[in-house]
């Protein structure tokens, strides 16, 4: 039960943060969304959630490149909505490219989107978490937060860099009731993913069908990918009172990939 809870969660247009985000709105909890696309759908996702579990639900369009928006939107759900208890790290984006080929730009905007955009959220929303004496940051990191692949050096270093982050959150506020952790999924269906695959085809030169069989989920042992209902049961025990010695660690949810 998340009612009286406000939970802001970054990305959550689409994909593993829209997940999260119906997930909170189901349980009675109140929701910043955020993210890029149609406006609307945005809206419409926006209103259905609302009328549907009768809570409120706003969205702030903060470009998770610019820290300053970021922090505005961290602003933004405790002026709208009063507080802040769960704060989802989750916006990020992808490039797969030889590292001599990596292009400049990209490597830049994968750092911003994927890591500095949580250093700028979690910098803003500690002082209300404290103030409340209780709050959950939950990031989610990839199991390349933990491991790497070939071709992806800026989505990994970055996802290895949000586990860091994540570590020095959870000491720094280990006597606060406030807990920081991290999410590594293996591959989740969503369009990042199929993304992907286009983009694996392309470098490797070969069909889709066989960049799901032999790149995609080669490294997953359960050979099917791992759902956003499995991420969301993380995410529920991690927000929850049970959670509370969870500090400052990774889970992985990945089918079993980083015990290779
Ligand atoms: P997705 O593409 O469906 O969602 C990404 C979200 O980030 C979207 O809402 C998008 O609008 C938002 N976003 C992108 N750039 C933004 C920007 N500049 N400002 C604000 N919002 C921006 O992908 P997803 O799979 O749901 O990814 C969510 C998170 O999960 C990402 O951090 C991703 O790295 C991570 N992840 C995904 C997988 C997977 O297999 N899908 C695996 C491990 C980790």
């Amino acid at each position: 039960d998340l009612r009286g809870q406000v939970a802001v969660i970054t990305g959550s247009t689409s994909g593993i943060g829209l997940a999260l985000a119906r997930a909170v709105a189901a349980r009675g909890g109140d929701v910043v969304l955020n993210g890029l696309g149609d406006p609307s759908e945005i809206e419409r996702n926006r209103a259905e959630m609302e009328a549907a579990c009768g809570v409120r639900v706003r969205y702030h369009g903060a470009d998770m490149r610019h820290g300053e928006e970021v922090a505005d939107m961290v602003a933004f759900a405790k002026h709208e909505l009063g507080r802040l208890d769960i704060l989802v790290n989750n916006a990020g984006v992808q490039h797969v490219e030889a590292i001599e080929k990596f292009p400049a730009d990209k490597w830049e905007q994968i750092l911003a989107i994927n890591l500095s955009s949580a250093f700028y959220a979690t910098r803003a929303a500690v002082p209300i978490m404290k103030a409340q004496g209780r709050g959950r940051i939950i990031n989610v990191a990839s199991a390349h937060g933990l491991v790497a692949s070939p071709f992806k050096s800026a989505y990994v270093a970055a996802k290895h860099g949000v586990i860091g982050l994540t570590k020095t959150v959870g000491l720094e506020l280990a006597r606060e009731g406030i807990t920081c952790n991290a999410i590594c999924p293996g591959f989740v269906e969503t369009p990042i993913v199929d993304k992907q695959i286009a983009d694996q085809a392309r470098t490797h030169g070969i069909s889709k069908d066989r960049v799901l069989e032999e790149i995609i989920l080669k490294s997953q042992p359960t050979k099917r990918f791992v759902t956003t209902d499995e991420l969301v049961g993380i995410f529920l025990y991690l927000v929850s009172d049970l959670g509370a010695s969870a500090n400052g660690t990774a889970f992985s949810i990945d089918g079993g990939w980083t015990a290779h």
